[in-house]
């Protein structure tokens, strides 16, 4: 079946810029960059602010919840996938894809949580699959 097929994931590029951002992901936890000049967070992290272009940033740890803001389902790649926009609770967008799902049922704004996919031979990717909103409908209707 499609979807219990793993795509194979390419080890990312690792620098002396970004390996704290990826030794953090291979212990499951996700980094934001922040600005303590002008106090906006960014991601991929950079040293320098791509807002003001201070270079007095530092390391802070997402909640790993955001939503998404866009998508596309390469349908044509030998194991599809879906590219997506994901904007984190904090704030900064981050390009991804999200994972673990039925991309037909995808909604732009839907709630998603990060999960770290492993690649060959590198750290891990984070990636994004739907959560649950927070309320609960009842499973039946029939229930009293
Ligand atoms: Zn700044």
């Amino acid at each position: 079946m499609a979807d219990t097929k793993e795509r194979k994931l390419p080890a990312p590029a690792v620098s002396a810029e970004t390996q704290a951002y990826w030794d953090a992901a291979a212990q499951g936890k996700l980094l934001v960059r922040k600005c303590t000049s002008c106090g906006e967070l960014h991601h991929y992290p950079r040293t320098i602010c791509p807002f003001c272009f201070s270079d007095k940033t530092e390391w802070i740890e997402a909640s790993g919840k955001g939503t998404l803001y866009s998508y596309s389902v390469m349908r044509r790649a030998p194991v599809p996938y879906a590219m997506a926009y994901v904007t984190l609770a904090e704030g900064p967008r981050m390009v991804t894809n999200i994972v673990d799902c039925d991309f037909n049922k995808l909604k732009c704004e839907q709630p998603v949580k990060v999960v770290f996919k492993p690649t060959d031979g590198g750290p891990p990717l984070p990636m994004f699959r739907p959560r649950p909103r927070r309320s609960r409908r009842p499973a039946s209707r029939h229930a009293r």
